[in-house]
């Protein structure tokens, strides 16, 4: 088995359920009760070494939070890094006029390195991968994954291996495939492909981010929370809403701001955290709204691909985290998501993927139901870029006139009615 010496702050891996002991490797079940595995810290250290100075010392990326990750070789020159984080957070003043939000702000993930959120995750999850020894990145993906694996597989001069399902949108698979993985497009639902996926990662010595890798590559999402409350000047906001494939990111957001407070890098006070998905996947936001907390998994349905798990492997932990903070879960059509993605552009000048849709979809139902306070300070995550998912918008905008080139031409075409012709 690969194995490492820890250094930094990592003391090694500990399971969720019955809190056995590991060392850092790359396993991902606890042999005895089958529970997730997570990383575990030495705390003084970390508090040692992630003051806020040393903090807005380091670099303009998610590597700034370094103690508070699973660093296993701390050499920044070992780092997997494409400069993925440290993305704008930005006040949504006529978003939030539309939605009835005084006090809302947009975490804009769409402008990482391949355009997701995903990046997050695999940054911290290659980097693990090369301390524990491993030449060959893989992931099971619903499209972003694969292409931020990709990215920084090829970055890293790392053989890559990304499944994803066939159906795809094409805009993803042509840009993963053009950083020169072994793209395998599997005939058949994500939930399909992480099956297989566990079955090779039981056969080939292969770091897969999401399977073998997962402890360390989940607690990269940690970086949107810790980023979100040194953006707001140290401080947690009031409700988060996060969209949920896996729920992994809601789960860590949420793990970030406990960590920063545990720490005393910011002061503790109460937040909410929502979560969002596609009504067309929506296990998780199902089992909140019917009260039973059973997650009964779904065969997807949803132009919001990359959020399409029918089989959450966090979700047991979404829900806990929902309902421990006061927060709530809402799901959006495929019509609202479309129409959010075009409310987003055209009021804050963000181009979205469908999950960034869903993300603002379920934030108008959550503030039109009264489970955001108009005051309250919400942040929302966009978490990928609209130019992946395009086939969304098909027949929904285009050119408002087609004209000749003649200025008479134009001129009539603009003192009338606006043609909206639609490709
Ligand atoms: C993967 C992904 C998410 C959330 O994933 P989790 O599995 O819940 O952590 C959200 N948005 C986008 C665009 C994604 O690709
Ligand atoms: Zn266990």
């Amino acid at each position: 088995m690969l194995k490492t010496d820890t250094v930094g702050t990592v003391q090694g891996l500990r399971c969720r359920e019955c809190g056995r002991s590991y060392a850092a490797t790359a396993q991902h079940v606890c042999e005895f009760c089958f529970g997730p595995l997570e990383v575990a810290y030495d705390r003084e250290a970390q508090a040692a070494r992630a003051t806020r100075a040393a903090i807005e010392a380091g670099p303009a990326s998610l590597w700034r939070y370094a103690p508070l990750l699973p660093v296993l070789r701390d050499d920044p020159a070992d780092r997997v890094d494409l400069g993925a984080g440290w993305t704008p957070l930005v006040p949504a003043p006529r978003l939030g006029a539309a939605l009835g939000l005084d006090d809302l702000w947009l975490k804009n993930d769409t402008v990482n390195p391949s355009f997701s959120f995903k990046d997050r995750v695999v940054s911290v999850a290659l980097t693990a991968a090369r301390a524990l020894g491993f030449s060959t990145a893989a992931c099971a993906s619903t499209g972003n994954l694969a292409h931020s694996v990709a990215a920084h597989a090829a970055k890293a001069g790392m053989d890559n291996y990304v499944f994803v399902p066939a159906d795809l949108e094409a805009a993803k698979i042509v840009a993963t495939a053009v950083y020169g993985p072994n793209v395998v497009a599997v005939r058949g639902s994500y939930d399909d492909v992480n099956r297989l996926c566990s079955e090779v990662a039981g056969e080939e010595p292969w770091a897969f981010v999401n399977i073998n890798l997962r402890p360390y590559y989940a607690e990269g999402s940690k970086t949107l929370g810790f980023e979100i409350a040194e953006q707001l000047g140290w401080r947690l906001p009031d409700h988060v809403v996060a969209p949920m494939a896996s729920g992994s990111m809601l789960v860590k957001i949420d793990k970030a701001f406990r960590e920063l407070a545990d720490l005393g890098l910011v002061a503790d006070r109460p937040w909410r955290i929502s979560g969002a998905q596609a009504t067309g996947c929506s296990p998780i936001t199902t089992a909140f709204k019917d009260g039973t907390g059973a997650i009964r998994p779904v065969r997807p349905t949803t132009i919001a691909k990359s959020l399409a798990i029918g089989s959450p492997a966090d979700g047991p932990y979404a829900l806990d985290a929902v309902a421990r903070t006061g927060g709530a879960m809402e799901d959006a059509a495929d019509p609202e998501i479309v129409d959010a993605i075009r409310l987003l552009a055209r009021t804050e000048g963000i181009l979205a993927e469908t999950a960034g849709g869903v993300t603002i979809a379920c934030l108008r139902r959550l503030a039109a139901a009264g489970r955001i306070a108009r005051g309250e300070r919400t942040v929302a995550v966009i978490s990928g870029m609209g130019l992946k998912t395009l086939d969304a918008l098909a027949g929904e905008v285009g050119p408002t006139w087609e004209v000749g080139p003649g200025l008479d031409e134009f001129r009539a075409a603009v003192s009338g009615p606006a043609q909206e012709v639609h490709p």
